[in-house]
């Protein structure tokens, strides 16, 4: 790859797992990029990350395995039960299954953990380098606003005057995609009626119910609960999605936490008393974003939940923008002299798997709510699946 020292560097909109991780493949390819969050710093609510083998090979090829190894943790099955009655239903092998079937872990790990180990790393790029110095750029405080493009530069604006001028432009800038309504204003995310209710919790307060080592799911009617360790085993991280509507666009404590606890009043009732033993539960609207053929106009382009947003049935969102980065860096090194070629074929080579994977977390969905007679179903099913059959369902998008 030939580089120029004064060549434009990569913008990246977004300081998310996929812009910090597309920062962290560019900056170990020596290709200059300068990433503009929106935010003053990285404090975020704390929330849990499921990555699958998939996801966790590119870390590994990114040489994080140590970092995020000292803070993930590892379990050995999901655990699945109906909601109602509270009986197992089935359980998935994670542990060493994972590792033999396709080469790498299943992990848990709270999102924080996971920023701050991706940049650590950015922040030790310099030291790879032979001239000491960073190729990643990273700006706090910068929101991106419009752009302005000639044949060979594109120009990032922000909304405190500033400029950036760059070579390629990529929206790493989530379901509500600024870049995205740049490239095409009818692509505007959608309500799946859906609401995430998510708490974090000292691992000593968590109920009896939800102390354990391994994942465990409950399937509710229009309803259910995961639930699995972080932070080395300090902290418990819990998700239930139910039946609902919120206004806000980020996580908030305004809709009332008893909503949640009266949607789930037909629940197993030790199931719904260690749920309502949480008290810092907080509710996040489920959107949806429908396919759309334009992820890119010239020199810019979209990717991660800017690009194709999953509800999380299929615990995927992260993970395909840990992939879509490594593709990225892949095809901006390779075109490295003329990057305008990258958008296109980029969308070529990502949307299909895209959309497999939201039709998937769609059908999901169906399944985990299932009700009625659709529920016992499901149950019948569930209970007599060997666990060859459950794992060889995952084949396509864990070997991906
Ligand atoms: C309840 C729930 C559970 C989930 N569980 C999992 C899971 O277990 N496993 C998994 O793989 N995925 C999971 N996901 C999905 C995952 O969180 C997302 O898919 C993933 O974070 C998307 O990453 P991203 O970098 O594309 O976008 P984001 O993480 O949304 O990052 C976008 C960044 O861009 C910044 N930004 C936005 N607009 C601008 C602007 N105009 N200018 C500058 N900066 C801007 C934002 O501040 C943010 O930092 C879950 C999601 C939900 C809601």
């Amino acid at each position: 790859m030939t580089r120029n020292k004064n060549e434009l560097p990569i913008i990246i909109i977004g300081a998310g797992i996929g812009g910090l991780t597309l920062a962290l493949e560019l900056g170990r390819r020596g290709i200059a990029c300068t990433v503009l969050e929106q935010a003053d710093d990285f404090n975020e609510f704390g929330a849990g990350l499921q990555l699958s083998p998939n996801a966790i090979r590119h870390l590994w090829a990114l040489g994080l395995e140590k970092e995020i190894t000292a803070k993930a943790s590892a379990p050995d099955k999901i655990i699945i039960h109906d909601a109602l009655n509270g009986l197992h239903l089935n359980e998935v092998p994670l542990g060493q299954t994972m590792i033999e079937r396709y080469d790498a872990p299943y992990l848990v790990i709270a999102r924080q953990d996971l920023q701050s180990i991706l940049l650590a790393a950015i922040e030790n790029t310099s030291t790879l380098q032979p001239t000491g110095q960073s190729s990643i750029q990273l700006k706090l405080g910068q929101k991106f606003v419009t752009y302005s493009q000639t044949e060979t530069a594109i120009k990032a604006e922000m909304e405190n005057g500033e400029t950036v001028t760059g070579r390629l432009l990529i929206g790493a800038d989530g379901i509500w995609s600024r870049v995205r309504h740049q490239i095409n204003k009818d692509t505007i995310p959608t309500s799946t009626g859906l609401i995430a209710w998510r708490a974090m919790i000292d691992w000593d307060q968590a109920p009896d119910l939800f102390q354990t080592t391994n994942t465990q799911v409950w399937l509710g009617p229009d309803s259910h609960l995961v639930h699995y360790q972080v932070s080395k085993g300090k902290k418990l991280n819990l998700v239930a999605v139910t039946k609902g509507r919120a206004k806000q666009r980020s996580w908030s404590d305004t809709v009332p936490k008893e909503q949640l606890f009266e949607t789930l009043r037909p629940w197993n009732k030790a199931v719904r008393a260690s749920i309502m033993d949480i008290p810092n539960w907080v509710a996040w609207p489920l959107m949806i974003l429908r396919p759309f053929q334009t992820w890119h106009k010239r020199r810019m382009m979209v990717m991660g939940d800017a690009a194709h947003a999953v509800p999380p049935f299929l615990a995927q969102g992260a993970a395909m923008a840990i992939e879509d980065a490594a593709l990225l860096s892949t095809l901006i090194a390779d075109h490295n002299q003329n990057v305008e070629k990258v958008p296109p074929l980029f969308q070529s080579k990502r949307f299909k798997r895209c959309q497999r994977v939201l039709s998937k977390s769609i059908y999901n969905c169906q399944f985990y709510h299932a009700r009625s007679t659709l529920r016992q179903i499901r149950n019948f099913g569930l209970k007599r699946m060997p666990t060859k059959f459950l794992l060889r369902q995952y084949d396509w998008l864990y070997k991906g």
